[in-house]
């Protein structure tokens, strides 16, 4: 895998659809690919979208330990809906236990870089056993989620973690998400039906008012440049 090749691809194939994209890379990586879903809204549209196109594909999670009861629920409706069952990746146990000597339950809230510490040990540890080697790493982003997202491409390169990462729905429009999930019946948090547009741990989410960012719940008590956890750096 290489930054050219992602270049070369991403010409190719930003003006397919959604499903041609996803079934290109599923015919080309089908062992070597797999989506990383939040259980978010965009995630369970690249569920459906890809197990129609290939029922055994890799579908997996990060169980950070914090979750909302709410995500456990859309977890197993998944599970049951497509009869699979999604891998879940844990963070190390003794990183967690060192964690909490060392900055407490939520010292999340103390500062960036106890933030970091936490998203690093809690998601950006496990993620990186979950893609360990893959090729394709399948992704629900969109470029309209936030500040940090609107230079993203349909496929990049992701040095962080070398391999090409499929922003499959980069292009999707909230209102196109949502006609989805009602079209194809697919399973859906029930936090987004009580203010929750994204979705991560339950200390650092809160539901948005009308008219907020739709990412203004995550990290509220950052600034917006500062708001992703380490998975999709640039
Ligand atoms: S989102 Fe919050 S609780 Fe979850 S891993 Fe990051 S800092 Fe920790």
């Amino acid at each position: 895998m290489s930054k050219e090749l992602a270049e070369q691809l991403n010409e190719e194939l930003k003006n397919k659809s959604t499903q041609e994209i996803v079934g290109y890379f599923l015919e080309h990586y089908k062992y070597s690919s797999a989506l990383s879903s939040s259980l978010a809204a965009e995630d369970q549209v690249l569920t459906d979208i890809i197990l129609k196109k290939y029922k055994d594909a890799k579908i997996f999670t990060l169980d950070t330990g914090r979750l909302h009861p709410e995500t456990y629920d859309v977890m197993d409706a998944t599970n049951l809906k497509y009869n699979i069952k999604m891998d879940v990746y844990f963070p190390n146990e003794t990183d967690v236990q060192e964690l909490y000597k060392t900055q407490g339950v939520n010292g999340q809230y103390e500062s960036i870089e106890k933030r970091k510490t936490c998203c690093g040990i809690r998601k950006v540890e496990p993620l990186k056993r979950a893609l360990k080697d893959l090729d394709i790493w399948f992704t629900g982003v969109r470029a309209a989620q936030s500040v940090t997202r609107t230079d993203m491409k349909l496929v990049e390169y992701d040095e962080a973690f070398g391999l090409i990462k499929v922003n499959a729905i980069i292009h999707w429009s909230e209102e196109d998400v949502w006609n989805y999930i009602k079209e194809n019946k697919v399973p859906y948090n029930k936090l987004h039906d009580k203010g929750f547009p994204s979705i991560g741990c339950a200390p650092c989410t809160r539901a948005v008012k009308e008219g907020e960012d739709i990412r203004a719940g995550r990290w509220w008590w950052e600034n917006p440049e500062h708001k992703e956890c380490g998975l999709h750096k640039k």
